[in-house]
């Protein structure tokens, strides 16, 4: 096969034994391409076009590997739910880590390639759906500005998977700045072996946190964790986002999103929404991920305490110290980002009662999220259905008196906000007819909505039939793990 520019590294094959395990992806029997990202691909350094169809099936598919890759699954574990077990990759192996040339490290891995030491009851597959699920929500993701893992290729393997009907199977081709998770320290920890963790940490703060102070190390490590989390969580708010099952082993170190299983987008605005089927008590809602983070946070911490002192009181004192700055930390991204939103250049903490006047009227009038944001982006003042009530209009006349604070022009106001609030999202009714559709052999609804999504911020008319969620609602919309 001609040579596109791969270029791997295998550094996470140098962290002890226990860390991973080498082994063969699965072969497939007549591997498909269905999407390939050749965008993607050039902005890493892979010419992916000069390839035929037939050489990037059997590339993305792993029956050829490129030179230079080893293919291994990682270890972890993980808080499931709010339950600690031992996990790993039980349906992907890595290739290594690909350097693009602007010498950025990033890991590939295939997702669905069979099974491994760490499947447990699982069969090591993954159906193309859910495959192609999160290739449409990890590229939106990206698209809207959001640190996320992206999707190089979805291919079908020929071979069936068996869910609770026949389902084709399928790879995703998943690119990464790593797969180091809250879960890869909780698994260190459990090798009762100090060197084992210290080892992960100098990893960790080589690979990903090159800038930050080491006076203490997992201290830095700690803070520099909960400042990106703390970001992430911020955009995810910002856009409705809900990613559903925020266990510790789903949350990526290098604050990227991870694992798009059943997240999903809100419509009208409700802080309590959660939209996947297992996730019965709402732990995973849309108001609750900023708590979870910190939650998250807090187990990640605990791994370190071994490390930050002898005196292990002081270590937890320590440690507590940062984790429980995660709110207020949080609360001041959060209201930067309402404000930016609202077209307010500075925050102010009495900014709050006029955002929480607005999110307390969207709730009470069933109003989209994205779509009031986005409306009071325009110029003139939203009063068609329920904008009419006199109560949103008060609301505005107090904002437009708000905004006339600003020391800078209504017009940078009006950028600002266009650049915050995005004209279109990945409607859910509209991904599940682009999911149908692919998995019965019609590719187009896919392509057009990855197309759509590749520019989020610009309002075009082509837009009118992707921006409004069902006229139903989306109050009995349930998402499943992506198996
Ligand atoms: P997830 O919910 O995708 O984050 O996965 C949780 C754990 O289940 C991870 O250890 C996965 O590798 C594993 N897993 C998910 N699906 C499968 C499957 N079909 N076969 C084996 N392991 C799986
Ligand atoms: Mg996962």
């Amino acid at each position: 096969m001609k040579d596109i520019g791969f270029n791997f590294e295998t550094t996470y094959t140098n962290l002890p034994r226990q860390f991973y395990t080498e082994l063969k992806v699965s072969p497939s029997s007549e591997p498909e391409t269905v999407v390939i990202n050749k965008v993607l691909g050039d902005s890493i350094g892979l010419n992916l076009s000069i390839l035929t169809d037939e050489e990037l099936a059997t590339l993305f598919s792993g029956n050829h590997l490129p030179v230079g890759a080893k293919t291994f699954s990682q270890a972890y574990a993980g808080h499931q739910f709010g339950h600690f077990t031992m996990l790993g990759d039980g349906r992907a192996h890595l290739l290594g880590e690909h350097i693009t040339p602007q010498n950025i490290r990033l890991d590939l891995q295939f997702k669905g390639s069979g099974r491994t030491p760490y499947s447990r009851g699982g069969d090591g597959k993954a159906a193309l759906g859910p495959m192609l699920r999160e290739y449409l929500i990890s590229e939106a993701m990206h698209y809207l500005g959001i640190p996320t893992t992206r999707s190089l290729a979805v291919v079908k393997t020929g071979d069936s998977v068996v869910r609770e009907s026949v389902l084709p199977g399928a790879i995703l081709t998943r690119v990464a700045s790593s797969h180091i998770r809250v879960g890869t320290f909780e698994f260190a920890i459990q090798q009762q072996n100090p060197e084992v963790i210290q080892v992960l940490l100098d990893y960790t703060l080589d690979r990903h946190f090159s800038e930050v102070k080491r006076q203490n190390k997992s201290l830095s490590l700690i803070q520099a964790v909960m400042e990106r989390q703390a970001d992430l969580i911020v955009h995810w708010m910002r856009v409705g986002f809900i990613h559903g099952v925020m266990n510790t082993d789903n949350m990526s170190l290098a604050g990227e999103t991870i694992d798009y299983g059943p997240c999903a987008f809100m419509d009208a605005y409700d802080p309590k929404t959660v939209f996947s089927s297992i996730d019965h008590l709402g732990r995973y809602s849309y108001i609750n991920q900023p708590k979870i983070a910190q939650w998250n946070l807090a187990r990640f911490a605990e791994t370190l305490l071994t490390l930050i002192d002898k005196d292990i009181n002081k270590s937890v004192e320590l440690a507590e110290e940062i984790v429980n700055k995660f709110p207020e930390v949080y609360q001041e991204k959060w209201l930067n980002m309402m404000c930016s939103k609202l077209g307010l250049f500075e925050a102010y903490e009495s900014d709050m009662q006029i955002i929480s006047d607005l999110l307390e009227w969207m709730v009470a009038n069933n109003a989209d999220y994205t779509n009031t944001f986005r409306s009071l982006s325009q110029l003139e003042r939203p009063n068609n259905g329920v904008y009419q009530s006199e109560t949103f209009q008060s609301w505005y006349r107090r904002w437009q008196d708000r905004l006339q604070k600003n020391s800078e022009s209504i017009e940078s106001s009006i950028e600002l906000m266009k650049s915050r609030n995005p004209a279109v999202i990945p409607r859910n009714h509209k991904v599940e007819e682009a999911l149908e559709s692919a998995t019965i052999g019609n590719l187009k609804p896919f392509e057009d909505l990855v197309s759509i999504l590749k520019e989020p911020y610009t309002e075009r008319a082509v837009l009118k039939a992707y921006k409004n969620p069902l006229k139903t609602g989306s109050a009995d919309y349930k998402t499943f793990c992506g198996t």
